[in-house]
């Protein structure tokens, strides 16, 4: 590989902080490339490297890419059998990978693969995991009980008890420190197409039992709306009424070349689908514009939509949390409003 240099070091990934690169329909999974950023940031703070792990077929050609996001060092495993994830071989791969490497933190993308191998990988190899955080960091920890001090380990960030507290979760005594962070979580870094790295061929010993299952077919489902790559949302919850009036959503988003968002309480009153859902149990987005139509503002909202560039609430009550950290927020019944904004924003063509 032309853009590689050497480090020369027995082990470059020691102690590292590590990303499981995961690919999806022939390219890197966004929540890997943030993930990236993330570790760089941390590696950067810990006097580390980044290491990356991926696992498949034909992806060295995504190594320039991996590097230019924050990596260092690569290791990659290439075997025709395993262009497909499949939960053995390669938790199998990755059980060993991460004895090879020894890094202290490792991190997953919150996806349905990630959600299968993070928590295989944690109990093999006997240490814990904390699912879907919502920020990581790195500081000192003084065990209450015992007064032993921990320095620079990782604080796994998320919220607990249905919501309604935010606990920070640390595993002082285990490396690696796992954790697993849904996509549009942390914000995906500027790559830097001069950066070099290392890549390591990985080398993992299969017994023909690692592929009990043989798949005949495969049908990949996409995605009927994208709402991570959205810069514009209109979101609508329960105040919208039904869904027949939702109409009034999907027409103001139409208008301003928006997506369409909901709450879960209006996916769970059958207004729009769960694909559409923001939110902690949906998908997490940044956009540049928010609109939240009679959503009040639960905290599992908010953590789904609160880094958005700027949110504009409409809401008919003045004291709805949603109104407090909007950039603008307007009090009325939304029937009213946003036919006007409609209207207003249509006549200025
Ligand atoms: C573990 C867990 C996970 C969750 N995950 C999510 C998640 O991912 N996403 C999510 O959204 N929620 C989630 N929730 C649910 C969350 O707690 C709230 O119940 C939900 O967000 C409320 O949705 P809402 O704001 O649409 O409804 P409500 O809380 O009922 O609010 C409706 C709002 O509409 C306003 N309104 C009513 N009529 C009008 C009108 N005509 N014009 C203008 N405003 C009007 C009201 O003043 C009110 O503020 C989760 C809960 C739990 C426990």
């Amino acid at each position: 590989m032309s853009n590689t240099k050497k480090t020369g070091k027995k082990n470059p990934g020691k102690d590292s902080v590590l990303v499981y690169i995961e690919s999806q329909h022939g390219e890197i999974a966004q929540v890997s490339l943030e993930l990236i950023g993330k570790a760089r940031e941390m590696a950067d703070k810990l006097s580390v490297t980044v290491t990356a792990v991926a696992i498949g077929s034909g992806l060295k050609k995504f190594a320039q890419q991996i590097f230019s996001y924050g990596c260092d060092t690569l290791y990659l495993l290439e075997d025709k059998r395993l262009a497909y994830y499949e939960t053995i071989p390669y938790t199998k791969a990755l059980v060993q990978a991460i004895g090879q490497i020894q890094p202290q933190i490792a991190l997953f993308g919150a996806t349905s693969i990630g959600r299968d191998i993070a928590p295989r990988v944690a109990s093999t190899i006997k240490v814990g995991l904390t699912a879907d955080c919502t920020s990581l960091e790195i500081g000192d920890h003084e065990d209450p009980r015992t007064k032993k001090t921990y320095q620079n380990i990782l604080y796994q960030i998320r919220p607990a008890f249905g919501g309604n507290i935010i606990a920070t979760i640390v595993s002082p005594e285990h490396r690696p420190q796992m954790a697993t962070v849904r996509e549009g979580v942390m914000k995906l870094g500027m790559p830097d197409k001069s950066r070099k790295g290392v890549i390591v061929p990985l080398k993992v010993k299969f017994a023909a039992k690692d592929f009990v299952n043989h798949v005949i077919k495969r049908v990949i489902s996409q995605r009927k709306v994208n709402l991570t790559a959205a810069h514009i949302i209109v979101s609508g919850g329960a105040g919208v009424g039904s869904r027949e009036n939702f109409k009034l959503i999907w027409d103001f988003a139409e208008a301003i070349g928006g997506v369409v968002g909901g709450s879960r309480a209006a996916v769970d009153n059958g207004f729009v689908d769960h694909d559409h859902q923001v939110g902690q149990t949906g998908t997490t987005v940044r956009p540049k514009l928010y609109i939240a139509c009679g959503i009040s503002g639960a905290i599992q909202h908010r953590a789904g939509m609160e880094h958005a560039s700027k949110i504009i609430a409409i809401n008919s009550d003045p004291n709805a949390p949603m109104l407090k950290i909007a950039h603008y927020g307007i009090v009325g019944d939304l029937n009213q409003v946003i036919p006007k904004m409609i209207k207003a924003y249509k006549s200025k063509g």
